[in-house]
C-alpha cells in the first residue's frame, strides 16, 4: 500500500522556516505585511481568511484584513487595492475568491501590483511563469510541487498528468511541472478516456472538484498521487471532506498519496506565507528564502 504524504507536517516545517527568516529580518523596522480582502460573507471564505490571518501572525508577519459587504461595487474594491498597492508596510495583497457577481474578477486580479501579487494570479505573473522568469507562483500548485520534490527529488523526465485546467490550480501546476522538465499532459472535462490518460502518470495531480473521480485502477502502480480536491459530501448521515481521488482504492496501487484533509490543503497557506516573504525580499532587495518559489 501507498505511503501517505503528510502535508500537515511538511506545511509546519515550511511555516517554521518562514518564521525563522522573518525573525532574522528583525532589526529592520518593518516586517512583511499581508493584506487579505474579503468581499461578502461566503462561509468557506470566512474560514480560509481566519486561518490565513492566524498563521500570518504566528509567522511574525503583519496581517491586515479588509472586509467589505456583498454589495460592494467594483470601483470601491479597486480603490482599496490602489491604497494597498501604495502602502509601503504591505508586501502581499490577496483578494479572496469567489467575488460577488457584480465584480469582474479578472479586472480586480490585474489591479493588484504584480510585485505584491502573492496569489500569482496577475496576468504578468502568469506570463512570467510561462516564460521562465522570476514570478509569484500560485500557492496551491506551489505547495503540490514542494511535496513532489520532497518525495521524488528531481522530477526531470517523469510522466506527469494534471487533471483539471483551472487558472488557479491546473494550468499553473502544468507550468511548474514543465519548468521541472516533466513530460506534462493536461486532462480536463472534455478529455476522451480519462482513465487511460491517467494510467500514463508517474505523477498524477487531480484538481477537478469531483468527489472520488479518480479510481485506483486509473493509477499506474507506484505513482505519486497529489489530490488537490476538497469536496464536502454527505455520507452515512455525516458531512465529510473527500478529495478528487478515491482514496480507498488508490492507496492499494499508488506509491505515495496525499490524504484529504491533511495533504495539499495545509501547504496552500504555508506557501502564501512563503510568497509574502518572497515579495518582501524582492521589494526590499534582501536575499530570498531558498526553495520558496
Ligand atoms: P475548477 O472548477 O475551476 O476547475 C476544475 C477543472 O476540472 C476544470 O478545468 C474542468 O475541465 C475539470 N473537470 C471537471 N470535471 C471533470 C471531469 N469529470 N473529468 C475531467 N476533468 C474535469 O476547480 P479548481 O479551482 O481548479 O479546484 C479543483 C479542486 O481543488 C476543487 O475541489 C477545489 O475545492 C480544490 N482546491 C483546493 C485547494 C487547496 O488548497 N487544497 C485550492 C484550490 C482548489
Amino acid at each position: 500500500t501507498a505511503d501517505i504524504i503528510d502535508g500537515k507536517a511538511f506545511a509546519a516545517t515550511v511555516r517554521a522556516r518562514v518564521a525563522a527568516r522573518v525573525a532574522e529580518l528583525g532589526d529592520n523596522e518593518m516586517v512583511p505585511g499581508l493584506a487579505v480582502i474579503l468581499v461578502g460573507d461566503d462561509p468557506a471564505s470566512q474560514v480560509y481568511v481566519r486561518n490565513k490571518r492566524k498563521q500570518t501572525i504566528e509567522a511574525g508577519m503583519r496581517s491586515e484584513e479588509v472586509r467589505l459587504g456583498a454589495d460592494t461595487s467594483e470601483s470601491e474594491l479597486l480603490q482599496h487595492i490602489a491604497r494597498l498597492n501604495a502602502d509601503p508596510t504591505i508586501h502581499g495583497i490577496l483578494v479572496q475568491l469567489p467575488l460577488p457577481p457584480q465584480i469582474d474578477t479578472l479586472r480586480v486580479l490585474d489591479a493588484v501590483d504584480p510585485a505584491k501579487d502573492v496569489d500569482g494570479f496577475h496576468v504578468t505573473n502568469v506570463g512570467r511563469l510561462a516564460t521562465g522568469q522570476a514570478a509569484m507562483v500560485p500557492c496551491t500548485p506551489l505547495g503540490c510541487l514542494m511535496l513532489l520534490k520532497d518525495r521524488l527529488g528531481s522530477l526531470a523526465g517523469r510522466e506527469a498528468v494534471v487533471v483539471g485546467r483551472s487558472n488557479i490550480v491546473g494550468k499553473p501546476m502544468a507550468q511548474l511541472l514543465l519548468r521541472e522538465n516533466c513530460t506534462v499532459t493536461v486532462a480536463h472535462s472534455r478529455t476522451r478516456d480519462l482513465a487511460e490518460v491517467c494510467r500514463r502518470a508517474e505523477i498524477l495531480v487531480a484538481a477537478v472538484g469531483q468527489p472520488r473521480l479518480v479510481k485506483g485502477d486509473w493509477i499506474r502502480p507506484g505513482a505519486t498521487v497529489i489530490d488537490v480536491g476538497i469536496n464536502r459530501i454527505e455520507e452515512d448521515g455525516k458531512s465529510r471532506l473527500v478529495g478528487d481521488v478515491d482514496f480507498a482504492s488508490a492507496i492499494e496501487v499508488a506509491g505515495a498519496i496525499t490524504p484529504v484533509p491533511g495533504g495539499v490543503g495545509p501547504m496552500t497557506i504555508a506557501c502564501l506565507l512563503a510568497n509574502t516573504l518572497t515579495a518582501y525580499c524582492r521589494l526590499h532587495d534582501v536575499p530570498e528564502l531558498a526553495g520558496a518559489a
